[in-house]
């Protein structure tokens, strides 16, 4: 556990068990021992048929705890609750989730389940999202807020005004000034009293990756001459009265406290401000921000990490809102935030296999001897061979270097004259490797494959170089003995992560197991890649085909295996995903089974059949490697 700081980045909700398994804290610091659940006993269940009770399930498998992501927005609400009462702060805190952080229904469902007790809300940002937004909170609290950020025509605009007919708390943030003029005219047509909120441009800007959109050049909100002609013109309207509602949002993984407190209070000025030009202010939306310690190193210098807690964060919010309103004489506002990676980052777990590693390069000598191989070099090459000698006998390892990549460079060129043979270009590589072993500079870092698409499940480590955990889930009490890279299954060089948290370029990996293995794992070797709960699912595509992994829910319960699987879903098989790309799998199937049909020999119609079932099961599995062509392959080789 020290050597994958899992103590770092995992606490409170993963640790490592006495059986050397990731151990999930469903309540996080409050999980009694009798309450933890053993992740491998979660992905066998899962994955192995034969397992009491198994499901079957192909890998990859997202396993999302529902009790963590309650124990989450548990958190949140109690860190505000303390920063308010132990501030003395005259109003109250009700967040909103932003579902585009994961749209999946189970997560939205189970935030407005949890969160109805104390008025969680949802935020959308796109007219789907509204739609899920309005359909879910129609079961949460009647006074959840909906808000409805993003950029809006007339169809989006009347669809939030339809959410007020049906008694959502619903706030249209405008997000670009010609958006008003929009919600004039519908509210006019539909009868209803919009309420308003406006998103603000802040002068303070958020230099890391997540910060590109603050600044007064970022890519939303309404500067400081836009506001004012948005109260003017509610005010010619005589609507002033709607605008309710300041929204303003730093960035994503905000560094530290003094950062967020300097954009509170200057949003807190423009909000009172907005009381002076006679606005009906209630709530201030201080956006998302929350940050998410991927590393563990609790440090505010690294991009994935940030050096408060989730209590600092609260606390800071409410002091500057406070001494802002308190300075103007200003009724202290309800809170509102809209953190999105904070509340479900932590409840997912992404678990796949690694299937085969990379054999280390040959180091071979040929069975027709050195001294047949250096006849057929040319003089060059002969030169080289003797430099390289020479200088690993002086253990010069830098001069070896550059005689080795000489002399394989002068052997390729031969072998494309087609005066070496492939013999003979096979044994220069383990020639040269064997001298930068005997010397030391070998590289011992091996590729493992692993069952995984990166593009459809880690797209930000693909998209914008960002890291997350990922450590094996088992096996944690046995020194690794190898060191690796993972390397996916999409015919891309991008596909591989070769970069981890603590700077990395390689992770401590074990060496496969045979089968028959005394831990009864069947020689697999299951990684898992943790705090991916946000973002990484809606962003995934489905390069090379791979579509999403399957997905289990897991809730703990009192018993011997303490939990229990509430939902199961496959991943997308095959002929879904050639439907996303408009293929028609069904007539697909047609053609090459009458295929198959016309070329069947006399008599053979049962060959016919069986190649009918076997493309039908292709078409209905997942696209990933499936049980025995991934064992097979468990051999190092
Ligand atoms: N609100 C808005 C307007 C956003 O753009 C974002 C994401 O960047 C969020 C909320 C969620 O932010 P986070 O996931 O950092 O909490």
């Amino acid at each position: 556990s020290i050597l994958y700081r899992v103590d770092g980045w995992g606490a409170p909700y993963f640790t490592v068990n006495s059986s050397g398994n990731i151990s999930v804290l469903p309540y996080g610091a409050d999980t009694l021992p009798h309450q933890e659940i053993d992740l491998l006993k979660v992905v066998k269940k899962a994955s192995d048929p034969k397992a009491s009770g198994g499901l079957g399930l192909q890998l990859p498998l997202i396993v999302r705890f529902s009790d963590v992501l309650k124990n989450r927005l548990e958190s949140l609400q109690s860190a505000f609750s303390f920063a308010v009462q132990s501030q003395a702060y005259e109003a109250h805190y009700q967040g909103v989730y932003p579902v585009k952080c994961n749209q999946d229904r189970f997560v939205v469902e189970d935030i407005v389940k949890f969160g109805s007790l104390f008025r969680f809300g949802l935020e959308a940002g796109s007219k789907p999202e509204l739609l899920m937004a309005m359909s879910c909170l129609c079961k949460g609290s009647p006074e959840a807020l909906l808000v409805c950020n993003g950029f809006k025509d007339t169809e989006y605009i009347s669809l939030a005004l339809v959410a007020r007919k049906l008694h959502l708390n619903t706030v249209i943030v405008l997000e670009q000034e010609e958006e008003l003029d929009i919600v004039i005219n519908v509210s006019r047509q539909l009868c209803v009293r919009p309420v308003i909120g406006l998103r603000s441009k802040l002068r303070i800007k958020h230099s890391g990756h997540f910060g590109s959109t603050s600044g007064e050049k970022g890519k939303f909100g309404l500067t400081t001459t836009q506001i004012l002609r948005v109260v003017k013109k509610l005010e010619h309207h005589g609507m002033l009265d709607c605008l309710q509602l300041l929204h303003f949002h730093i960035g994503s993984q905000i560094p530290s406290t003094a950062l967020l407190a300097d954009g509170v209070r200057e949003a807190s000025q423009i909000y009172c401000e907005l009381i002076r030009l006679g606005a009906c202010m209630k709530v201030i939306d201080i956006g998302g921000g929350l940050g998410i310690d991927y590393d563990g190193s609790k440090s505010q210098d690294s991009e994935i990490s940030v050096g408060y807690s989730i209590e600092d964060y609260a606390y800071a919010v409410v002091r500057a809102i406070k001494s802002v309103c308190d300075r103007n004489g200003v009724k202290h506002p309800v809170i509102c935030s809209e953190s999105g990676r904070a509340i479900v980052s932590h409840h997912s777990v992404l678990v796949f296999q690694a299937v085969s590693a990379s054999s280390y390069a040959s180091s071979e000598m040929p069975s027709f001897g050195l001294q047949y191989l250096l006849e057929q070099l040319t003089e060059d090459a002969l030169a080289d061979y003797r430099n390289l000698s020479a200088a690993a006998i002086r253990h010069e390892y830098d001069t070896c270097l550059v005689y080795a990549e000489q002399l394989k460079q002068r052997c390729v060129q031969q072998f494309k004259e087609g005066s070496l043979g492939m013999e003979h270009l096979a044994a220069v590589d383990g020639l040269c490797e064997m001298m930068s072993k005997a010397i030391g500079v070998s590289d011992n870092v091996r590729s493992y494959h692993v069952n995984l698409s990166v593009f459809t499940s880690i797209p930000d480590f693909w998209g914008i170089g960002q890291l997350f955990p990922i450590i094996p889930i088992h096996r944690l009490d046995e020194r690794p003995a190898s060191r690796g890279i993972l390397s996916d299954l999409t015919c891309d060089s991008d596909g591989k992560i070769d970069k981890f948290i603590g700077g990395e370029s390689s992770l401590p990996l074990h060496e496969f197991e045979g089968s028959g293995s005394v831990n009864g794992n069947g020689g697999k070797y299951y990684l898992g890649m943790f705090l991916g709960g946000a973002y990484e699912e809606a962003l995934g595509g489905v390069h090379n085909l791979f579509g999403g992994p399957s997905v289990i829910q897991v809730m703990q319960r009192d018993g011997p295996h303490s939990f229990a699987v509430t939902s199961a879903i496959p991943g997308p098989s095959c002929g879904d995903v050639l439907r996303m790309m408009q293929h028609e799998p069904e007539v697909m199937f047609e053609i090459l089974k009458h295929r198959a049909e016309e070329f069947a020999d006399n008599g053979e119609a049962n060959g016919s059949m069986s190649i009918a079932s076997g493309l039908a099961r292709s078409f209905n599995n997942m696209p990933y490697l499936v049980g025995s062509a991934s064992c097979s392959l468990t051999a190092a080789n």
